[in-house]
This record gives structure tokens, sequence and C-alpha cells, in this order.
């Protein structure tokens, strides 16, 4: 890439970015202006959500603060959200964050994406009319955390009758822990049923995962229907079979969409309309342009939106900003063929797998609970000068 690069974005905080911010806090380039542009002054840990839904983690535990990892990488941070993005003009519209601090407009020589997977509300209404309106979406995570005490507070009261629409990974994960947290907390005779979208729960899991996780919902006694969600009103589901669910409160943990501020962007777009890369994370329209996590699809290697892809894509995308910002050759990212899933079932349980081999435990939510614990604890340590530590 060309030299004159002085000035670089990063939009959003997520796991791939604070890897960048880490890398910047070691060796940041002296003529190189970093700015973050983030909507919230910490990045929630998203995989320690329901562990603080059952009262297993403060919200404190799972948020890393950004101001010291932004102050030790010599980096500005901007409170708001990107709502449009103009990569032949080089510019970033921020959308309003109710604090209207930030300003409106904000120019780059090198961008880089890394703001997740979101709910599109216009999509969702034309999919699952009422959706938007009835439905407690999972996402983002920071609304979710601040809403589910108000639910706990109805279910004290009197028992719930709760739809987990969504039977992935986080679906599941969520159901678990909304059983766990009512059995043991709320009123009793709750209800919980899993509307699965019309395949098996957790389907992109290996079957023995998938076994297990159909025994684990067996013994606890929930409905699981295997027919899809296609509107939503007052305490009804309306399924595509044509019946209707009374429930009160039903969570939506579906596959998250693109964010549509990409749409119009000039960005090469894969089918979803997520950012389409190639192996050094880089756009494959606009080579000024990096993007990593949930938000971007690799055109040479498409592998699946969790978490665990973001963390590995960090450090390359770290290296490949710098050596964009030096003229030098990018490193090609090689996602892991296999990864460790960690599927909570509730504080204290947890099913693991890796490529074939699966097993179940205490033992695996005490690693899944380590292995949380530690990122977190890395990139608070991390914006620690080195003389405080
Ligand atoms: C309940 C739940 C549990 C999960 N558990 C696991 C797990 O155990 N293991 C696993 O691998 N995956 C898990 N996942 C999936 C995982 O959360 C995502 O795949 C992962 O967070 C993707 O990382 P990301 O960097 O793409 O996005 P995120 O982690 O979502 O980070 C995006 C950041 O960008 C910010 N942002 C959003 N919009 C904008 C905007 N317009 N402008 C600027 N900034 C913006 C956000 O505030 C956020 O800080 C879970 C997901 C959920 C919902």
């Amino acid at each position: 890439m060309h030299h004159g690069i002085k000035k670089l974005l990063l939009l959003g905080a997520g796991p791939a970015h604070l890897q960048v911010l880490a890398r910047l806090a070691q060796n940041r380039p002296a003529d190189l202006d970093v700015t973050v542009l983030t909507p919230y002054p910490h990045h929630t840990h998203s995989g320690m959500t329901t562990g603080l839904m059952v009262g297993r983690y403060s919200a404190k535990d799972c948020q890393i603060p950004l101001e010291p990892l932004v102050k030790a990488a010599g980096a500005r941070c901007v409170q708001g959200r990107c709502a449009a993005l103009d990569a032949a003009g080089q510019t970033v519209l921020v959308g309003p964050t109710g604090k209207d601090l930030a300003p409106s407009e904000l120019t780059y020589h090198l961008l880089s994406i890394d703001t997740g997977a979101v709910f599109d509300r216009t999509r969702l209404e034309a999919d699952m009319p009422g959706a938007s309106t009835h439905a407690l979406m999972v996402r983002p995570v920071e609304v979710f955390a601040t809403l589910w005490p108000q639910v706990m507070e109805r279910a004290v009261n009197r028992p719930l009758s709760i739809a987990v629409v969504g039977a992935g990974a986080a679906g599941l994960e969520l159901l678990f822990a909304a059983e766990q947290c009512l059995r043991l907390h709320g009123a009793a005779g709750a209800r919980f049923t899993l509307i699965t979208g019309g395949t098996e729960p957790a389907e992109d899991q290996p079957r023995g995962v998938q076994r297990r996780v159909l025994r684990r919902l067996k013994a606890l006694g929930i409905t699981v229907l295997r027919d899809t969600c296609v509107g939503m009103d007052h305490g009804v589901v309306r399924l595509g079979g044509g019946a209707e669910l009374a429930c009160d409160l039903p969570l939506l943990a579906i596959g998250t969409h693109a964010p549509a501020w990409l749409t119009g962007s000039g960005l090469a777009l894969c089918e979803a309309g997520h950012v389409l890369v190639n192996e050094h994370q880089q756009s494959t329209s606009h080579p000024n342009v990096f993007a990593a996590g949930d938000v971007a699809t690799r055109a040479d290697a498409p592998h699946p939106r969790h978490g665990v892809h973001a963390v590995r894509a960090g450090p390359t995308l770290a290296t490949n900003l710098l050596a964009a910002h030096e003229g030098s050759a990018l490193t090609p990212h090689h996602p892991p063929k296999h990864t460790l899933n960690l599927l909570s079932c509730g504080a204290g349980h947890a099913i693991a797998s890796w490529g074939p081999l699966h097993a179940e435990g205490a033992w695996a939510w005490a690693w899944k609970d380590r292995i949380d614990r530690a990122f977190v604890a890395a990139h608070t340590r991390h914006a620690t000068p080195a003389a405080a530590r």
C-alpha cells in the first residue's frame, strides 16, 4: 500500500480492536493518528452475558474499560456510532449518541471495522412482524444486560412463560441461563419453550453435541418446537405451522444481520451484507479498509461468526494495519479449522467440543470461566501502565 497514511480510524471496540489497541500501546508509529469510534466507554465480553444473568458475574466483571487502553495506545476515543460510511470519500458519519458530544463526521486514510453483528429492526420487522416491539433481544448485550433484571422482577411475583427464538449457541446459552435463574429465584411453575427455526437445536454443532443438548433440554422439561417464528403480538408468538404460542416473554437470539450502514458504503459486501475481506482481513474492493469479527466475511475461507474468530483475527489485523501504514507486505490470517467451543448450560455446567470431540461437566464451565475472566483481565491489565502493575 502507499505511504501518506496518517489517520487510522477504528470503528467499534470489539475483541479484534482491543488487540490492535494493545499492539499500538506497545508500539505506535509517531506519525500515526489513531481514533476509536465506539458507543460505550467499555467493551462488554458477550461470552459472559449468561453468567451475568445468573449472578455469577457482576457487570464490572464482564467489562473492559476502554479509556485506559485507548490512552495507553496514544489514541483518542470518540463516543458514538457509525451511522454511514463513504468508502470513496474516506468519511464516516457519526450517529447521535444522546449526548451529542461526538463530531458529526470523521475522516480517515486507513479504516478498520470491528463493530460486530446487529439486529436490523427494519429487516426483523419484515421477517417477523411485531418482534421489534414485543421481543427482548440479546443484542446489543449492553442493553440486554440492563433489561434482564426487570424480567427477574416480574418472575419473582408470578411464574413466567418464556420462549427463546433461535437455537444456535447464543440462544441455547440464553435459554439455559434463563431457566436456571427462574428456577432458583423466580416463582415456581415457570415454563420454557425453544423455537428452533425448523432445525434441530445446535444444528451447526457436531451430532454428539446436539445429543447432549437434547438430553439437557429434556431433563429440564423444556419444550422444543421445530418450527419458525413468523410474528409476535402482545403475549403471543406466531409459528410458521399456523399455531400460536402464548408466552409472557419472547427472547430473540436468531442469527444477526450486517449493519444497514454498510449498504451504500461502496465497499464490496457478501450476499448477506457483511464486509467482504481477503486473507489479509482487507476489503476486496478498498485496500485501505480492513475488517474482522462478525461484521466481516472471508471471501476465501468463510467461517462461523463466533467470538473466538474475532479474537484470533486480532493479532494479524494489528500487524496488517501497521504494515499498511508503513507500506510493507501484508500477512495472511489463517482462521483455525477447529475451535474450542464451550456451550454454557447455566452457570456450573458446560458442553465442550473441539472438532468431532465432545464432553461435558462442571470442569467445562470452570474452563470457560477461566478463559473469559483471563480475556477481560488481560485487556484490563494491558491498559494499566507498567509501573502501576
Ligand atoms: C449471549 C451471547 C453469548 C455468546 N457466547 C459466545 C461464546 O461463548 N464464545 C464465542 O466464541 N462467541 C460467543 N458469542 C458470539 C460472540 O459474541 C460474537 O461472535 C463476538 O462478540 C463477535 O465479535 P465482534 O468483534 O465481531 O463484535 P462485538 O464483540 O459485538 O464487538 C463490536 C463492538 O462494536 C461496537 N459497535 C456496534 N455498532 C457500532 C457502530 N455502528 N459504530 C461503532 N461501534 C459499534 C459495539 O458496541 C462493540 O463494542 C456469544 C454471543 C452472545 C449474544
